[in-house]
């Protein structure tokens, strides 16, 4: 019996006790100090003469015969990509790259729009290559930009035909779009098969519109307010994101405050999600105001303690331990963290193929073509394809693997020019934190 690499070891924030977890086995506890430093003897080879606790750290697999941890993390891994082939996919489609907006981060002000247009000829070659590609999988389309849901004829044009077009193939449309036109919109997504709008809201109203303004100036926040409510009447799923950074951490109980003011929290249709501003492809104007993960998740626990209210607008995952504490068990292990080609896919307007958001649009990313003709880099695509934790030597031979997943493919090519690379997630400094947040004081 040895020391199961996949424990995840460490002591609970600001408390006495430990937390072990093993995702292979499924097992969690809290351990005191006495029991927490039995588990320390044992893994240094001592005999500990208590045997009840031998029985349960080895019945609950923290300790555990090498060769059935490999055959039960290779069971695991089968059935992980069994289960991922059946998994839906998310395909994107950006309509344009242009925006009405000029936000302090954007990440795409760099990009140049393509002298193509969208058409309904490519529209048409979207659906062919989507129903063809993908058929028999469960799938729904995303539409991203830019903006996608600009306030011009044409653009509600191309809107109007891709959700026909989509409720044609019985799929399900998703926006990821800045909401400005969201009230503009109404008629023409009450059309169509929904299933969510994805919105940013940045903080309260001088929050808000100090960063995500008009270009040419002009604040945005009263018009997406107006849009959130028209959605939420209109039963469509809205999906509120609120992008932090150093700047406007400190806005998070106001719009915590605004949101449950408004009805929203109430609201079944809402939900909300937190994005940490950071830098994907070119440098920031100012990187000293971005988080890292750990210092966005240390930032955020402390903002909670003072304000009792946000977990009613958002509650942070901390890895796993808020699926633990709501679910009482832990998740599935999980092989692979990056969905890019394999349930993720995006697609652009000038009839390009990309792995997915985070790629779309960068022309040396491009995966082939669906239009004019059908064109597919094989090599590029299995090699995204065959990115999980098996296929990053790093990876092998870590702790929190199975919380990690190996993390963002896109990242981890930026960093070291290659996909089967890490993107390391603090997996262990996030529990410290959601132990004491979600479960220890639960127990207590
Ligand atoms: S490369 Fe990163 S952004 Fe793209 S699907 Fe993978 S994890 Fe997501
Ligand atoms: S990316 Fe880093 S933290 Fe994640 S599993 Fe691989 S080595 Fe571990």
């Amino acid at each position: 019996m040895k020391y199961s690499k996949y424990n995840i070891f460490s002591n609970i924030r600001d408390s006495e006790n430990f937390f072990i977890i093993n995702l292979l086995t499924g097992n969690a506890d809290i351990l005191n100090k006495a029991e927490a430093e039995k588990l320390q003897l044992i893994r240094s080879g001592a005999i500990v003469p208590d045997s009840d606790f031998m029985a349960e750290v080895t019945e609950k697999g923290y300790f555990i015969d090498e060769n059935e941890e490999t055959s039960l993390y290779r069971k695991k891994y089968l059935d992980f990509i069994d289960s991922r082939e059946k998994d839906e996919i998310q395909i994107f489609f950006v309509t344009n790259y242009s925006c009405n907006f000029a936000c302090t981060y954007c990440y795409q002000d760099q990009y140049t729009n393509s002298p193509h247009e969208l058409s309904d000829e490519i529209i048409d070659a979207f659906f062919s290559y989507v129903g063809k590609e993908f058929s028999g999988r469960k799938k729904y389309i995303t539409i991203f930009g830019g903006e996608p849901l600009l306030n011009s004829p044409k653009q509600k044009e191309h809107i109007k035909q891709i959700l026909k077009r989509a409720k044609e193939s019985n799929l399900e449309v998703s926006f990821v779009t800045n909401g400005y036109s969201l009230e503009d919109y109404s008629e023409i997504l009450a059309a169509g098969k929904i299933r969510e709008i994805q919105v940013t809201l940045d903080g309260t109203e001088d929050m808000h519109n100090s960063r995500r303004f008009l270009k040419g100036g002009g604040g945005t926040f009263d018009r997406i307010v107006r849009g959130v409510d028209a959605c939420l009447k209109n039963q469509i799923d809205i999906n509120l994101r609120m992008v932090i950074d150093k700047d406007n951490i400190d806005n998070l109980p106001g719009l915590a405050r605004f949101a449950i003011e408004k009805g929203w929290t109430k609201s079944r249709f809402f939900k909300t999600q937190i994005g940490r501003n950071y830098e994907l492809h070119h440098c920031q104007s100012s990187p000293d105001k971005l988080f890292d993960r750990v210092s966005l998740y240390e930032s955020l626990a402390e903002i909670i303690k003072l304000h009792p209210h946000i977990p009613e607008f958002y509650k942070p995952a901390y890895s796993v331990a808020k699926f633990l504490s709501e679910n009482g068990e832990l998740p599935d292990p999980l092989f692979d963290s990056c969905p890019a080609c394999k349930t993720e896919w995006a697609f652009d307007y000038t009839g390009q193929i990309y792995s997915c958001t985070a790629t779309v649009g960068k022309s040396d990313e491009s995966l082939g073509s669906f239009y004019p003709t059908v064109t597919r880099n094989t090599t590029a695509i299995e090699n995204w394809e065959s990115r999980d934790l098996t296929s990053i030597p790093e990876c092998r031979d870590c702790s929190v693997q199975l919380a990690c997943g190996g993390g963002c493919g896109s990242v981890a090519k930026n960093r070291t020019g290659n996909i089967c690379s890490t993107d390391c997630r603090p997996v262990k400094e996030l529990l410290e934190m959601g132990f004491s947040a979600y479960i220890e004081i639960n127990k207590a």
